[in-house]
């Protein structure tokens, strides 16, 4: 087991918040606080009493410095505004490693993230699962051995919460199949298939979505030539694979160096 830490959590109301606090308890870490939205209804709730777990310490608060005091690491699973505000925060003030699980940032955004890890260190992942981890490799694999005269095609389904599309863990799939092919995913990314010009680029990789019901994350990756296809499909069956594969990373990057790390630095892999 790993040393106990004392953990912050952004967006500790929400899904992933609820599921952090059971696996930071779980893993033996206490909490020092956690942060929500300014117009949030459980600010000032103890957080005890937001998850009904007896044994977690810390209030809710709308205030950054309130949830940190005390912590080494914060978690960070809201929307990219209130990750990049905590970000910058968090930067000036240092002594302090991030995990960052929220997706949908801009290009200009994940620049922002990458300057912030020279000052920080920060594991992000669009998915902290092992096996999602494992498929990335797969996946780049498969791309680079199989080559441009094999389409590629990326298909996730979520919930109908989910607010950014497609999915980090689908443009996650989508760059370590463009890197098995040398080229970054903006040169292959294919436009979606609507209206009557809609015809397949050779070479290129498309995305599909859809969003369901409560679904927690389903993602297939599939590679077709004209006489064989060959898919890769991975599901979420419980929100916790994320929470733990979180607090997993949180204590392997607590008083790490500065720099932007991954869940295959995490695991090794
Ligand atoms: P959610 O909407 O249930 O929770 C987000 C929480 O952030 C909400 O409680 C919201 O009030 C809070 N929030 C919004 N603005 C805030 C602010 N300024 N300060 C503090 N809190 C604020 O969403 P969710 O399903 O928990 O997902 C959150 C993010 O995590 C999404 O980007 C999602 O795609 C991502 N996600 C990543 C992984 C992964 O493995 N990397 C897994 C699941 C979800």
């Amino acid at each position: 087991m790993a040393d106990s830490l004392n953990i912050a959590i952004n967006g500790i109301a929400g899904r992933m918040g609820q599921q952090l606090v059971a696996a930071a308890l779980a893993r033996g870490h206490s909490l020092s606080g956690g942060k929500e939205a300014d117009k949030s209804a459980h600010i000032g709730r103890t957080i005890a009493e937001l998850t009904g777990q007896p044994a977690a310490t810390g209030a809710v608060s709308e205030r950054l410095e309130t949830a940190l005091a005390g912590a080494s690491v914060w978690i960070d699973f809201t929307v990219p505004a209130a990750t990049l505000e905590a970000l910058e925060h968090i930067a000036g003030r240092g002594g302090i490693a991030l995990v960052i699980g929220t997706t949908g940032f801009s290009p200009g955004e994940e620049a922002r993230i990458a300057e912030a890890a020279s000052r920080l260190a920060i594991v992000k992942a669009g998915n902290f699962s092992l096996g999602v981890t494992l498929l990335q490799g797969l996946v780049r694999r498969a791309s680079a051995a199989l080559g441009p005269e094999w389409d590629i095609e990326i298909s996730e389904t979520h919930h109908r919460h989910k607010k950014d599309a497609p999915s980090g863990t689908a443009l996650m799939l989508g760059e370590a199949a463009a890197d098995g092919r040398g080229a970054p995913l903006e040169a292959l990314r294919s436009a979606p298939y609507d209206g009557p010009d809609a015809a397949r680029a050779p070479g290129t990789i498309g995305f599909s979505v859809r969003r369901l019901g409560g679904v927690i994350g389903e993602h297939e990756v599939r590679f077709g030539a004209l006489q064989e296809t060959l898919s890769l499909t991975h599901m979420a069956l419980d929100r916790s694979v994320f929470a733990h594969g979180a607090i997993q990373a949180a204590e392997w990057v607590a008083g790490r160096p500065p720099g932007l790390y991954s869940m295959d630095d995490v695991l090794g892999l």
